[in-house]
């Protein structure tokens, strides 16, 4: 099973990556009880229990292990070399305790916690792994110690030791799964937030639906409520439509009306709303504007899409479009608004179309 890469390739990349600077190394130290007498107690475990014990303690830790079925399924029946385990747990028993309050013991510690999660050893297996080393670590001390004393304390520190170790395996679970959390959230978001775009967005023109546009309306008209500003409504339809889908048919009818779409869009500033009402129809909302402003704005759109033909594939098609311009009162109803709108865009076609027509502003 491979590994991914390690995290980062500074000095103490996996200290870092886990939050462990000397205070907070420190801090952990201390609320697992290690101080000046474990370090001493460490050389003297080395020196007088791993010495001769060592080999013991690593075969009792396979034979144990190997009785459990989550041992099993990922370490017998993964791609693991028993042997080169074995190599990596000698490591672990012959550093441990080393200079324990180093940045450099607590950087091994932190990179054993991450690897095994990452060739996905479940926390529970790695728990009960250290349960196991314990127990066969004490037996070690009892079998080696004679001195009553020394075998207490022994045996306190390898309590303390192999719980300051699965305190940092503990941790590299922790963050790591964290991460991942956080990772498969923000994918989960992206998701969502292009799913609410799709959902308010016209497939075909890329403008905002009709919904959302109603939605702005809505806001609009209560902003009228708070301030002084003002609304104004444009419904723009196009001109003679279906002759263009009768003539060349519906597939340059909707290359057109993309066209139109973005030409109103490129016609209008930013903070000006377009959406596509439905068929060949168009809405513009307009804030803050005064009367001039919303004409001259609804007659650049006008000239915009009229003046020049579109290139569909290499028909050169020319529409052009009415348009009704409604001025929004602080008693409208958004409906009220669109019929006003929709009066004066039924006026401009009566009118001979291509044209703007205002009602009551
Ligand atoms: P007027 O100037 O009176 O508005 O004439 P018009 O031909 O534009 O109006 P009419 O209501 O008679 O026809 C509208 C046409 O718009 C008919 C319909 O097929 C077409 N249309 C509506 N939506 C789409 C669309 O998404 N794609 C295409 N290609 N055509 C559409
Ligand atoms: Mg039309
Ligand atoms: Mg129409």
């Amino acid at each position: 099973m491979e590994c991914k890469d390690p995290p980062m390739s500074k000095n103490f990349p996996y200290c870092e990556v886990f939050g462990f600077d000397k205070r907070a190394i420190a801090t952990r130290l201390k609320l697992m009880d290690m101080g000046e007498a474990q370090a001493a107690l460490a050389v003297i475990f080395q020196q007088k229990i791993l010495s001769c014990k060592q080999k013991q303690i690593i075969d009792g830790f396979y034979e144990q292990m190997s009785t459990k079925s989550e041992f099993q399924g990922i370490i017998l029946h993964g791609n693991f070399d028993l042997s080169a385990l074995k190599r990596t747990q000698a490591h672990y028993i012959d550093t441990l305790g080393i200079d324990f309050g180093s940045m450099e013991y607590f950087e091994d510690r932190l990179r054993i916690g991450w690897i095994h999660v990452q060739v996905g050893v479940p926390l529970s297996l790695y728990q009960s792994a250290y349960r196991a080393l314990q127990e066969l670590m004490i037996a070690a001390v009892c079998e080696v110690c004679s001195d009553d004393a020394e075998r207490m304390d022994l045996m306190s520190y390898v309590l303390k030791i192999s719980n300051l170790d699965m305190s940092l395996a503990i941790t590299a679970y922790y963050h790591t799964q964290v991460n991942d959390l956080q990772t498969s959230l923000k994918h989960l978001q992206t998701e969502q937030l292009q799913l609410m775009h799709k959902a308010n967005t016209d497939s075909l023109t890329g403008l905002p639906t009709r919904e959302i546009i109603k939605n702005n309306l809505v806001k609009g008209l209560l902003e009228l409520h708070d301030h002084s500003g003002s609304l104004y409504v444009i419904m723009a339809d196009l001109d003679f439509f279906k002759n263009v889908n009768d003539q060349y048919g519906h597939l340059t009818g909707d290359y057109v009306l993309k066209d139109v779409a973005n030409r109103i869009r490129q016609a209008l500033r930013d903070v000006d709303i377009v959406g596509r009402y439905g068929g060949e129809e168009f809405i513009i909302l307009l804030k803050n504007k005064n009367l001039q402003q919303a004409q001259l704005i609804a007659e650049r759109v006008r000239v915009h899409v009229g003046s020049s033909p579109i290139n569909a594939n290499g028909q050169p098609i020319t529409i052009t479009l009415s348009q009704g311009l409604a001025c929004g009162h602080v008693s409208d109803s958004a409906e009220d608004l669109i019929e006003r709108a929709d009066k004066a865009l039924y006026e401009a076609k009566r009118s001979g179309r291509n044209c703007v027509i205002t009602i009551g502003c």
